[in-house]
């Protein structure tokens, strides 16, 4: 196993090396990612402003002859062959059932399979060898940074032709479909299109893309990111109960999608249905203008005018949408207290992280009040670092 102290390009063609003896063709990688504002928001159509961090995951890869894809990564024990052909037997996985490959696996494969749907297979086999820095399962998507890593490689050695945008899209397939993870388009948007210090403010139903600058070195800004080690559970339980309850409001209220209805429909809904699914509405109703005024405010006043935003935003997902746990109000309590801007969990909550925005000559102060903070609750310590906004994914070598 590759030692995991090396930088990521360089565990990952070690790795390459391991597995095959001899030199990856090129490598190719993808950040993972924080979402700045718009939590939910991204399967009922609406608007997330996510930005890529620093963190990235690197595939290296190079072709082979027989028309196998054979998968490895530092974060596995095994790597996982197949016969490309095979695929299709593979996926797509049942929903509600584990893929037939490791799930780990099923990212990079899932990636493959959804990249040669609907195309006469080159048949040109391949071996990717992964490597990450990007924290898993902390809400900073490692998922879609090896999705996006894997989509970029490919692309480029099958000779696909497709654009950022679409590879996000594959990413997506793979993840819903392969993986079995009912996610939206967010993540993979904003690993594929990132850019240094900017925010992708991205509308959910048209797809369309827009970078919003964030100006944080000129504001002498800094986001600090808190790892509470909590792990959560895409694929199961809460996150697929609040997906149907945000499409029983939908339907309740005659609209295609949460985004159809604005902060005015409230009174209405409140009328019409059950004070959980009202909650769960009001979170994505009022969580999308939060978005739009995010934008506004950072491009009128700057990063400086957001911090209430943030704050308005983890209220909600504390007490209308129910996703955050005690570790991630402890954190973002008392980043506040400590003196940050701002705070909200990130990410699609029951653990993971939350953000911070502070003084960039505050960052040890506050990170100092919030492990003071856990160690008196007596939650296990969390992580903390800081993220700057960041390109997208890209050949490195
Ligand atoms: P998040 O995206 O918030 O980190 P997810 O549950 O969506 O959490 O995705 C994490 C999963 O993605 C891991 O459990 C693993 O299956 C897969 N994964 C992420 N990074 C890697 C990696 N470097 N190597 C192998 N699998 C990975
Ligand atoms: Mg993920």
């Amino acid at each position: 196993m590759t030692q995991p102290t090396l930088a990521p390009h360089e565990a990952a063609s070690a790795l390459f090396n391991e597995l095959t003896g001899h030199a990856p063709m090129g490598l190719w990688s993808a950040p993972g990612r924080v979402n700045l504002i718009g939590e939910h928001t991204d399967y009922n159509e609406g608007f997330v402003l996510p930005f890529a961090i620093s963190h990235r995951t690197v595939a290296a890869v190079g072709l082979r002859d027989d028309g196998r894809i054979r998968v490895a990564s530092t974060f596995a024990e095994e790597p996982v062959e197949v016969h490309l052909a095979d695929l299709a037997q593979v996926f797509p996985t049942a929903p509600g059932s584990a893929p037939a490959v490791p799930e780990w696996a099923a990212y990079p494969l899932g990636v493959a399979w959804a990249l040669l749907d609907g195309r006469s297979a080159s048949g040109t086999g391949v071996d990717i060898a992964i490597a990450s820095e990007v924290p898993v399962g902390a809400g900073l998507s490692s998922s879609a940074a090896i999705e996006g890593a894997t989509a970029s490689a490919l692309n480029e050695l099958w000779n696909l032709g497709l654009s950022a945008k679409e590879l996000a899209s594959i990413g997506r397939t793979a993840e819903n479909e392969a993986v079995g993870a009912p996610t939206g388009i967010m993540d993979q948007t904003a690993s594929m299109l990132g850019a240094p210090d900017a925010a992708i403010f991205l509308d959910c139903r048209l797809l369309d893309s827009e970078l919003v600058p964030l100006g944080m070195a000129e504001a002498h800004l800094a986001i600090l990111v808190i790892d509470t080690h909590v792990k959560h559970a895409h694929a199961t339980g809460g996150y697929r109960d609040r997906r149907d309850a945000c499409e029983r409001g939908a339907a309740v209220m005659g609209v295609a999608a949460l985004r159809d209805l604005s902060v005015a429909d409230l009174a209405r809904a409140a009328e019409l249905m059950d004070d959980v699914t009202f909650r769960r509405v009001r979170h994505i109703v009022t969580e999308n203008q939060r978005v739009l005024d995010t934008v506004a405010a950072l491009r009128t006043h700057g990063a400086r005018a957001i911090g209430d935003l943030l704050v308005a935003s983890h209220a909600s997902m504390r007490d209308d949408f129910e996703i955050s746990v005690a570790e991630l109000d402890t954190a973002v309590e008392a980043a506040l207290a400590a003196g940050a801007l701002g705070a909200r969990m990130t990410g699609g909550g029951f653990g993971g992280a939350a953000i911070a925005l502070v003084e960039a000559a505050a960052v040890d102060a506050v990170s100092d009040a919030v492990v003071a903070a856990f160690a008196d609750a007596g939650f296990a310590e969390p992580h903390l670092f800081t993220v700057s906004p960041s390109a997208g994914a890209r050949r490195n070598k």
